[in-house]
């Protein structure tokens, strides 16, 4: 496949799918271009494949949180090249098929992955999912973090095989393949069904003596330092997932994913809407009336604007590119800049005088042109 078609066009659902049209929908598809039905078609094998993906990414709230966000890009780490594998694929369909094979459905077709050793279950690791707490400033810029996590890793007393001299046997139940075999009529047809060898678990291997750092798992808990590479422009409430670096499985399986959950600290002056600053600056009455230059914090130092003589107050100004990137596009967004005439609390007499003098004057009255009437827009002016 060239490009990858969108996962919502390939099960043919809407973004507000429920859970079991998800289910239902992929159930169809799966039965349509299942490779028994369709020995040889490598057509059909490729509609099998991706209809699997979809679903296997848009059943999983978290993914599909990704793919919602990212498109592709959020998700692709998780599959190679050549999409799922078929492995993963049944296992997939244990679950949501199990109650029309009536379970452990896993057919018996020889055209991938070679045969028995194919079958055998490769243990995995759990995801794990931690919280990382950044500055606008670091998401400005991008970060690295270091985070102690405490994690399973693969024990090293046994090399992660769970074996005190570190070696499993093969088990002589299924002779290492990992599945028991049967014949069972279905909605297709007789069909062979597979499923997990109950000796083994499915492993195909098994441990005669124990190793007894990890008694015989093969993993032990541990208190890790993993650094987190954070992208510049992530938001509140955004995951990251790091492939692998979630807990180890046990013999020597496949590792879980460390899910990163991003969460934004408050900035003191600045307010964020997506890639947009918001910041309010108070000048001056003298300022707004005879123009002035004033300083401006941005999130990279400070910079100067211009204020023109007779600005209103409550006027925004612009500075284009002063926001946040983009984080998966170009690009940055801008630092609006309130305006606001700061009135003074107190006064003493003298300062009392001095505008009960000028309030007389024609020019301190009130006479607001039409767009400064207008209450909206000024509103949409903050806003867009
Ligand atoms: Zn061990
Ligand atoms: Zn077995």
């Amino acid at each position: 496949m060239a490009t990858k078609r969108d996962y919502y066009e390939v099960l043919g659902v809407d973004k507000n799918a429920t859970p079991d049209e998800l289910k239902k929908a992929y159930r169809k598809l799966a039965l349509q271009y299942h490779p028994d039905r369709n020995p040889g078609d490598k057509d059909a094998e490729e509609k099998f494949k991706e209809a699997a993906e979809a679903y296997d990414v848009l059943s999983n709230p978290e993914k599909k949180a990704r793919y919602d966000q990212f498109g592709h890009a959020g998700v692709d780490g998780a599959y190679g090249q050549g999409g799922m594998n078929m492995d993963d694929i049944f296992s997939q369909f244990g679950s949501i098929f199990g109650d029309l094979f009536g379970g452990g459905f896993r057919t018996g077709f020889t055209g991938f992955g070679g045969g028995g050793g194919a079958a055998r279950r490769v243990l995995r690791g759990t995801n794990l999912r931690i919280k990382v707490k950044l500055t606008l400033e670091e998401i400005d810029r991008g970060c690295e973090k270091k985070i102690k996590v405490s994690k399973f890793v693969p024990c090293k007393t046994c090399g992660g095989s769970g074996a005190r001299d570190g070696k499993m046997e093969t088990c002589p139940h299924c002779h290492g393949s990992g599945v028991v075999t049967e014949t069972k009529r279905t909605i297709l047809g007789m069909m062979q069904t597979q499923s997990a060898c109950p000796h083994c678990g499915g492993e195909g291997r098994i441990i005669k003596d124990k190793c007894h750092d990890c008694h015989g798992d093969g993993i032990v808990k541990s208190d890790e330092i993993i650094t987190i590479n954070i992208p510049a422009g992530v938001q509140d409430g955004m995951q990251l997932a790091m492939q692998g670096q979630g807990n180890a499985a046990p013999h020597n399986g496949i590792a879980g994913d460390l899910i990163v959950l991003i969460e934004e600290q408050e900035h003191d002056v600045f307010e964020r809407q997506d890639a947009n600053l918001y910041y309010n600056a108070f000048i001056t009455f003298s300022e707004a009336a005879l123009g002035a230059s004033v300083e401006i914090p941005t999130l990279s130092g400070k910079v100067k604007i211009k204020i023109d003589p007779g600005t209103p107050s409550g006027r925004v100004v612009r500075l284009r590119g002063k926001g946040l990137p983009v984080v998966n596009g170009y690009g940055r967004g801008d630092l609006l800049v309130c305006l606001n005439v700061w009135v003074p609390k107190n006064l003493t007499k003298e300062e009392k005088k001095t505008l009960e003098d000028l309030q007389n004057h024609d020019n301190f009255k009130p006479n607001p042109t039409k767009q400064e009437r207008g209450f909206f827009d000024k509103m949409k002016e903050m806003f867009n």
